[in-house]
This record gives structure tokens, sequence and C-alpha cells, in this order.
């Protein structure tokens, strides 16, 4: 016989449990259950009270963690039995506050498939309406003013709800209970379509005028969720010439929308796993290998085997590329902005900006409150892989292993993002970008502000970077200073392997081996890093092996032309500057005796022991790539070729601490001089850094017993390298721990710079 007595239970819910459907969640499964009681909202999650049976009580607690809505994340349930109330029914009650308390914010959510239906269904009142949304889609992040989350703080203030909107959303059955943005053709947001600055169409005829200027291969730009793309004909090559021009970006690859999979299948390959990635509420960018036949120009993305894909996420998106004959399939949507400044994102700023870039503009009048870039992805071993965590995935907050103080850590000069932590959660902010300019570094401060005020997070401890000119630096020490918050310089690559290790949710400090590789980072020592073997966890390390030091001739010159710097490497090495060298023929006759004498003088000549240089250096030397027009683009395209089947290695040698080079040069000389073709060197130059990586991982492995390796920077993105390295590895019984949270390059750096900031409290207390 079940027991029919009453009991009671009050239940409290940590996690991402508004704004996302929870309480009519509860509410209709209390229903169900036959429950009285009530739900509400408070600072820091949902509480519950339900009495009734105890096998419905059960039977509730089952459901409620099995089956919360699609955007809920529950952290944690706690329950407590407590004493019957005589409630004669379930009711929602109004939220309850207090403001030292916070709760997790949704990102941007891409539009659900019931709305994409409703969106496409005549019969519905929302039919075509681009601002559809409900409890389970549609804008969060880029337009919270404030906390609550509730319309009032909201950029949908300024519309208020007609009465059919009303009944939906007071209504706790209705899909669009209290969802905050809901609108409709009657009382929400509407397009505009402007040419030279003036409006000349709105609504269903502002879509089709933007549609008319796409179709003849202008350039567009389109007010999207977090900022303003610029939009071309993807299959028109003018058109994207075009837009290159205009945007003063040389190479760097464009990203692509296309309405649905069909459509991207006709172009790359597409994995189950890239399909679902594709496919996922945050719908990044997805970069997949190009079909050996894709149709589409080279100028998307030169010298590179991938197109970076992703698929609508706005209901504007869907209806903008609606198939219709002779209308293209594929549509470049890159940022709106000029090369290197921040996306714009409002509306008289856009208009100033974007106007010489683009022909006319798409764009409606709910305001965007924060600035938020697409994020990029890609699958690597069968799992997704960030390369910029943003749009979709931040403010997400990432779950830490142990409980941390409130602390603000500032980031990395590039790609910069910054860190906020507060009890057992890390608010990683969305894309920064590089803290080059006053605009970036503005959009940084503003950021900032906004962030520390929706998690009510009042730093007690700060973090940055130990390079005394970064703006990220200046602005922390200046913090600290006139807040009196004590300050902790973290070594870039320290917070590459302590962000490794926090992206792998090792809660101890427990020592690893550092394989961190990237461009660039302020050394101990004044010098650049890059080229790092570390031994170390959160609390501190050992720099256990480096490359061998080189001259960037020029300094920032260099960075930009690869040649320089295969140059320098040849005069260190003592090879001579033979005519026939790719690097050599790419300069005057009166530029090398400069450069020599750059060299020699050592005048802005800075060392470096830089991994990602050195593939630039081989990428020049072997004839691909003597100058970039974006980051990383000499070993992207070094990487691109890549002989699979090539089994050969070139050898670096250990002199105590000093990763030597030498024989490595030799061998690529030599192998030049032979006429092997450069996928094949490639190939060698690939596998002679796998190689390089186990042979520092077993000398650490037989002095220490460390068994781990945690492999972080930007280099890692090369997945050729990060996949035989990885299997190398493992064969030698050494574990990898690699990012999965965050991107391996700087972006994680921020992250890396709080942990060891808590540690460092821990540690003082
Ligand atoms: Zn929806
Ligand atoms: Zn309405
Ligand atoms: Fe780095």
């Amino acid at each position: 016989m079940p027991d029919k007595r009453i009991s009671a239970l009050g239940i409290h819910v940590r996690g991402i449990v508004q704004g996302v459907g929870f309480r009519p969640f509860v509410y209709q499964l209390a229903v169900k259950n036959n429950l009285t009681g009530w739900v509400c909202n408070t600072s820091d999650g949902v509480d519950i009270e339900i009495n009734g049976d105890s096998t419905s009580l059960e039977l509730f607690l089952n459901d409620l963690t099995s089956s919360p809505p699609p955007l809920a994340r529950i952290d944690e349930i706690k329950s407590h039995s407590t004493h019957p109330n005589a409630y004669t029914q379930f009711t929602i009650l109004e939220s309850r506050s207090d403001p030292s308390n916070f709760i997790p914010i949704s990102p941007d959510i891409s539009i659900c498939p019931d709305c994409l239906r409703e969106l496409f269904d005549p019969a519905n009142h929302r039919y075509r309406y681009p601002f559809i949304n409900c409890t389970n889609c549609g804008p969060r992040f880029t337009i919270i003013k404030n906390i609550p989350y509730d319309r009032p703080f909201t950029t949908m203030a300024e519309f208020p709800m007609c009465p059919d909107c009303r009944a939906e959303y007071d209504n706790p059955l209705d899909r669009r209970f209290h969802a905050q943005p809901v609108a409709c053709k009657t009382c929400g947001p509407s397009l505009s379509f402007l040419e030279n600055k003036k409006i000349t169409s709105s609504h269903e005829e502002a879509l089709a005028a933007a549609r008319s200027t796409l179709r003849v291969g202008k350039v567009l730009a389109v007010k999207g969720l977090g900022g303003y793309h610029l939009a071309c004909d993807a299959s028109n090559t003018d058109a994207v010439r075009e837009l290159r021009r205009r945007k003063r970006r040389v190479e760097k690859p464009f990203a692509l929308m296309a309405f649905d999979l069909d459509v991207i299948r006709r172009y790359c390959h597409i994995s189950d796993q890239e399909q679902e990635l594709l496919k996922s509420r945050q719908r990044p960018i997805v970069l997949l290998q190009r079909l050996p036949d894709c149709p589409l120009p080279e100028d998307l993305a030169p010298g590179q085997k991938t197109l970076g894909f992703m698929l609508p996420y706005t209901p504007l998106h869907y209806l903008l590329l609606e198939p219709e004959a002779g209308f293209p399939d594929a549509l470049v949507m890159t940022s709106g902005n000029l090369s290197e400044e921040p996306i714009a994102y409002q509306d008289t700023d856009a208009m100033e900006r974007l106007s010489p870039l683009a022909d006319a503009f798409l764009t409606h009048n709910r305001d965007i409150h924060i600035r938020v870039d697409d994020s990029v992805a890609r699958v690597v071993h069968k799992s997704p892989v960030l390369i910029r965590r943003s749009r979709g995935y931040a403010p997400d907050p990432l779950p830490l292993p142990f409980s941390f103080p409130q602390i603000f850590a500032a980031g990395a000069e590039l790609k910069n993002h910054f860190t906020l932590t507060r009890d057992s959660y890390a608010f990683h902010s969305h894309f920064i970008g590089d803290l080059e300019n006053y605009e970036t570094l503005k959009s940084y401060e503003q950021a900032v502000d906004h962030f520390e005020n929706l998690f009510r997070i009042q730093p007690e401890m700060l973090a940055c970077d130990l390079h005394p000119d970064y703006l990220s630096t200046r602005y922390t020490l200046s913090r600290s200073r006139e807040q009196n918050i004590p300050v902790v310089q973290v070594q870039h690559h320290h917070a590459h392997l302590a962000a490794c290790l926090l992206d792998n949710s090792r809660a101890t400090d427990e020592p690893v081996i550092g394989l961190i590789f990237d461009g660039t980072g302020y050394g101990t020592d004044g010098t650049i890093w890059g080229g790092e073997v570390l031994a170390g966890g959160y609390t501190g390390y050992q720099r256990r092996f480096h490359l061998a030091e080189f001259r960037l001739p020029g300094g920032d010159k260099a960075v930009r032309t690869p040649a320089r710097i295969a140059l320098a490497i040849l005069q260190s090495h003592g090879f001579d500057w033979q005519k026939d060298l790719s690097p050599v023929r790419y300069f005057s006759e009166n530029e090398l005796e400069v450069i020599r004498s750059q060299i020699l003088s050592r005048i802005n000549t800075p060392l470096t022991t830089s991994m990602g240089r050195l593939f630039d250096a081989v990428s020049s030397l072997i004839g691909i790539r003597q100058q970039i027009t974006y980051e990383g683009q000499a070993a992207i395209e070094l990487e691109a070729l890549v002989d699979p089947s090539e089994k050969e290695s070139y050898t670096f040698d250990l002199d105590g601490t000093i990763i030597n080079h030498q024989k490595v040069f030799a061998q690529i000389l030599s192998d030049l001089e032979g006429n092997l073709s450069t996928s094949r060197i490639s190939a060698r130059f690939h596998n002679a850094v796998a190689h390089l990586c186990l042979d520092v991982c077993l000398s650490i492995k037989e002095e220490t017993g460390i068994k781990t390796a945690a492999l972080s920077g930007g280099v890692w993105q090369n997945t050729c390298l990060y996949n035989k390295t990885a299997e190398l590895l493992r064969q030698h019984d050494i574990a990898v721990l690699t990012h999965h949270k965050v991107p391996a390059n700087d972006a994680c750096i921020s992250l890396g710079q709080a942990v060891i900031a808590a540690r460092f409290v821990s540690k003082e207390v």
C-alpha cells in the first residue's frame, strides 16, 4: 500500500534556473504529481516548497533532476523535510531578492525549434516576425542592463507588451511565461532598411530590399544579436574581394552562414560531432574541412583547407537566408568593423563606422547593450574545442573545483578575456579583442564594470600579467593603487599552465609538466618567452626547458615578416644567406644589409624563445610565407601543407635546459637542397616538435616521477601538431591535459591568473 500521509519538502536549487522557464516547469511538475505549495526565484536560485504523499514527492524530485528545461543548468539541489502546510494549490510567488547574492545570467540562445516552426507558419500570429522568441530561446546577455533579469532592466523596456503578448507572459503554462524579450508585430521591435543613412523601407519591405542588395553582389551591414555583421554573397568572388578591400582584411578567413546543413554539405565535410556543434544552441562558427571540389571562391579563406560556417541563430538570419531561386545559399557574415577595431553594435556608431564599408543597412530598434562577437570552434578527436568563447557561451559561469575569493583577473594583451570569480564560479568574459587601442580599452573597462555589477562582485584581489606596458596591466595596477586592493602579477606561461589545470577541474596543487607553446609572453628575465617547458602547478613553477633564444630583427616588424626571423635564425646558427633561399630572395640587397646590421648591432632586435615564431621561420625558410596579414598565418599555412604519410622527423637537441634547433635548420636546408617537397618538410618539422615534447616529458618524468602533461598556448591550435604529440605522449604512458572549456590561446590567460591569485590568497592566510 502506498503511503498516503501528507509530507512536505523544502527544496533549494542553484545554477542557471532563472529566465529559462524553470518556475513554469516546476509548476507543471507539481500539478502533474498532485502537489501543493509554491516556487519562487531568489537571488541565488529557486526555492520550492511541496506538500503531498511521499511517492509523489519522490516522483517530483526525480523529474526535477532528470528532465529540467533545455536552457537550465542545475548545479546543486538541496532538500529537507519540513512541516506540511494547508496549501490548497501550487503557486508561483513573486521574486525575493537579496542584494549581496547573485544568480548566473544565461548567454544569448539561438532560436528554438518551436519558434522556428512558428516563424514559418502562416497561421501563427508571429509568422515572419524577425524577433520571435520564447523562454527557451532569444537574446539574454546582450540585452540585460542590470539584474534581476526582468524586462524593465533590459533593452526591451521601451516596448510595452500588447494584450496578446501579456497574456502569454503571464500564463505559467505558456512557452512564453516570463520570457522577458517576448514581442510581436503589434508591440515589438521592427526592421528598417537604410541607404545613404536614410530609412527607405521597413518591415517585410526592408527585408526584401536587403535581400536584393545581397543578390546583386553588394555589401550589407546587418544588425545581429551582439553587433553588426557585414554580409555579402559568398559565391560571388568580386563581392568577396570588394568586402576585403573595404574592410582592409587582406587574407584572414571570412565566416560564412548558410540556411541549413544541406547547404554546408555542398561545400564542406561534416562529421557527426561537427553537425552537433553547428546545431548546438550556442551556434558557433565551426571550422570544417573544405571539400576538394568546393566551388566557393578561394578568397574566402586563402591558403587554408578549412571554411568557417555557422547556421542562422536569430529569426532575422533565417528570414535573410530563406532559400529562393537565384538567391545566394551562403553568405559571408563577418564582424562589422574595420580590421582590428571592436565590432560595431550601437546604431549611430555603426552608421558612422560602417557606412564606408557597406552599401546598405538592415537594422532594427532593439538596442544591443553589450557587444559580443561570434564564437569559433572546431572538432578535434571527436570533441569540440573552442577557438573563441563568446556569443552563446559567455557569461555562462565555469564551475570551479574549489571555492574562490572575489578576484578580478585582467587577462592578456591579445585576444583578451577577463575573469571574475566568486564562490565556486568563474565568470569568463566574452571576447574583448586585442587591447592595443583606446576603443578596445574603453570596451574592456565598460565590460569589467558591467560584469562586476551583474554578478555582484567586489574584488578583494587583482591579478594581471607581468608585462609592464600591457594596457590590462596598467589598468589593474592603477586600480590596485586607487582602490587599495592587493595585486598579483603572473608570468604569462605560468598562467597558461594554471588555466589548463583549472580547465580540467584539478583541485590539487600536484605538479604537472607544462608544454606551453605560443607566440609571445613576457618572461621573468625581460625576454619574450614562448617555447616553454615548465614543471609546476597553481602555486609555482620551474622553467625546465626552453627553446634556444633567437632574435627578432625589427621587433614587431619581424613578427609581421617571418622572413626576418628566418634570416636571424640562419645567422645565429652560422648558415649563409644563400641567394636561392626564399627569405633571402624576398628582400633586396639593401634590405638584407640593413637586417644584417640590425642583427649584429642588436638594435631593436629583441630575444625570444617563442615556438610560434619558430614555426613562422620554418614557414618562411621553405617558401610558404614571408609576410603575414593576420596572426598565426605563416604557421597555419605550414600546417595546411603537412603530408600525413611522412614518418621521418628532424631532431631537436637538448643542451641542459636549452632546446637547440640548430640541427633542425641544418636538416631543413639539406632537404631543400635535395628538393624534398614542402609537404614532407613541413611534416618532418611537425614530427620533430612532437618528438621534442616526448623527450622533455620523459626526461622530467624520469627525474621527478611526474606523469601528466598540460598543453596550453596558441601553438596547440595546430591540430596536426596536437594529434601527433598527444598520441606519442599517451603511447609512453604520459597523461595529456588539454583545453575544453576555454581556448588554448591567450583567451585562457585570465582564468590562469585568477586561480594563481586564489592560491596565493589561501597561502597567505
Ligand atoms: Zn523559442
Ligand atoms: Zn505583442
Ligand atoms: Fe600565450
